[in-house]
């Protein structure tokens, strides 16, 4: 191979690693951005130029250029259109099955690899196995865990969990097959038993990533997001191995590993354990009937635009919490502009986050910061939730599941444990909704019922801009 190639793959890999630093921090998250859009070119530059070389020495199989290039046209046009017209809300989702992709690139680099060999493989036979193996066991699992995951995010499946009788013996069953079948795939000197084994271990693992994600419950949800992002990781890194791509190595580790990471903060903010999340069973029975549970006497508060706006006026400190019907609703822009005025009127405004609000990792932050808020106004979960008991008002501004206070005083709740954003301990609680509904989780939320909790009903956004008037008035 070539020198510029190598070269520039080691700088798109150095671009790469300094691109997930600027993203950890909104304020360099931009430059972060930008990296990775250069990475990324140089990476696909090194690629032509590399074919480019090939196909002059003769290397590469006749039209192997051609194809490349009608490849880049087409999946950048639907990449293109797709990231121009997905809303905000369907990111998590467009996220989802971006990983299948992954997963099903590294299944057909696999069975590729093994079928036809690859000119730049160095290893030696037994690791080259591991590898294809490896590969197409991650890939496959990625791939059907991340159309599930789509269609759960999208409201095309159900997101309660599928809980089968013996699951957890049953996935077991499966990955010991498939522990056989790679030991038989490593042995066998015969391509025809070799290619039955990868066949049969790549059924089971479409079967078992499938199983693994539909065991696992809505509120769970945030975590498979960040699972499956890390699996693909690990899928573009066994592709760069089973390719000899050093590229493809360094950024499956990254991604894979900075999954892993986040999947562990998930957990961390939602209180629970890596292996109970991916084991499943979260958000079952009780969730449910509680979704519609019956509450008695309970009744809630209906307030106006109007009043939210006189309470504003005379309040001191406001804490506003974005939810995922922030996103909805699209009312991060009037939001700002009541942020703006009340800190005109010396009022003292901040926005708390909680780590799984919305539908993506970093939802909410990526919407305030779209509308241009300014950075320091913004406090995870744990700086600020002290807060609450010196606080005038909260705008609860279409979120439900961050805000339940069930999740820490009502062990049958099925979010029991979940840390919450403790807004109930305010002065005045204004929760931004449509109807009495339940959130994500399907949980019935008591925090509606509270003597000083008053519900703001309509799409956000309305709401937002009629607070927004009542002020300037
Ligand atoms: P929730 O899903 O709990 O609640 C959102 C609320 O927004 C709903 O109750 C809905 O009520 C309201 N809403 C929807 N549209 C509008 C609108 N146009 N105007 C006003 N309100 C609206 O969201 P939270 O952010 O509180 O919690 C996130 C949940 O999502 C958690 O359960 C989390 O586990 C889960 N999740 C998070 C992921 C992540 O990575 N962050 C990924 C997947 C799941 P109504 O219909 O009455 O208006």
């Amino acid at each position: 191979m070539g020198t510029v190639p190598q070269v520039a793959w080691l700088i798109a890999a150095v671009c790469f690693i300094l691109s997930l630093g600027g993203l950890s921090r909104h304020e360099s998250a931009r430059r972060g951005n930008f990296l990775g859009i250069v990475g990324m070119v140089l990476a696909i530059g090194a690629a032509f130029w590399q074919a480019i070389e090939s196909e002059v020495s003769g290397g590469l199989s006749q039209g192997g250029l051609s194809v490349l290039a009608v490849a880049l046209v087409v999946g950048g046009i639907v990449g293109g259109l797709l990231a121009v017209r997905v809303a905000m809300t369907g990111m998590p989702q467009l996220v989802a099955i971006l990983h299948s992709f992954v997963g099903l690139a590294a299944v057909l680099v696999g069975i590729s690899v093994f079928l036809h060999g690859h000119g730049g493989a160095e290893n030696t036979d037994v690791i080259h196995d591991i590898e294809i193996f490896l590969g197409v066991f991650i890939g496959g699992l990625t791939f059907t865990g991340s159309v599930v995951a789509w269609g759960k995010l999208d409201g095309k499946i159900n997101s309660r969990p599928l809980l089968i009788p013996g699951r957890h013996a049953l996935n077991l069953a499966m990955l010991l097959v498939c522990v056989l079948l790679g030991a038989w795939f490593i042995q066998s000197s015969a391509s025809s038993s070799d290619l039955i084994a990868l066949i049969i271990m790549l059924l089971i693992s479409f079967v078992f990533g499938a199983h693994l994600v539909m065991a696992i419950g809505g509120a769970d949800m945030p975590v498979v997001v960040s699972m499956l992002n890390s699996y693909s990781g690990w899928a573009a890194a066994a592709t760069g191995f089973m390719l000899s791509n050093d590229l493809l190595i360094i950024t499956g580790a990254l991604v894979g590993s900075s999954g892993a990471i986040l999947s562990y903060i998930m957990c961390h903010a939602m209180n629970r354990s890596f292996l109970s999340v991916i084991l499943g069973g979260f958000g079952t029975g009780t969730a449910v009937a509680s979704a519609g549970v019956d509450r008695g006497d309970l009744v809630h508060t209906a307030t106006t635009a109007d009043e939210v706006a006189e309470a504003l006026k005379n309040a001191k400190e406001v804490i506003v919490v974005p939810g995922y019907g922030m996103a909805v609703a699209q009312a991060q822009h009037p939001i700002r502009e009541i942020t703006e005025l009340l800190q005109a009127n010396g009022t003292r405004t901040r926005f708390a986050i909680h780590p799984v609000a919305g539908r993506l990792p970093g939802h909410m932050n990526v919407l305030l910061a779209e509308a241009r808020l300014p950075y320091d106004l913004v406090f995870e979960m744990d700086e600020i939730n002290e807060d609450f008991p010196d606080t005038d008002v909260v705008l609860v501004v279409g979120a439900n599941d961050i805000v339940n206070p069930g999740a820490l005083d009502d062990p049958t709740s099925p979010i029991y444990g979940m840390p919450v954003l403790e807004a109930w301990k305010a002065k005045e609680v204004v929760v931004f909704k449509r109807s009495m509904g339940s959130g994500y989780s399907g949980v019935d939320n008591p925090l509606f019922y509270n003597e000083n909790t008053d519900m703001l009903f309509g799409d956000a956004k309305k709401s937002s801009d009629d607070i927004l008037q009542a002020l300037r008035r």
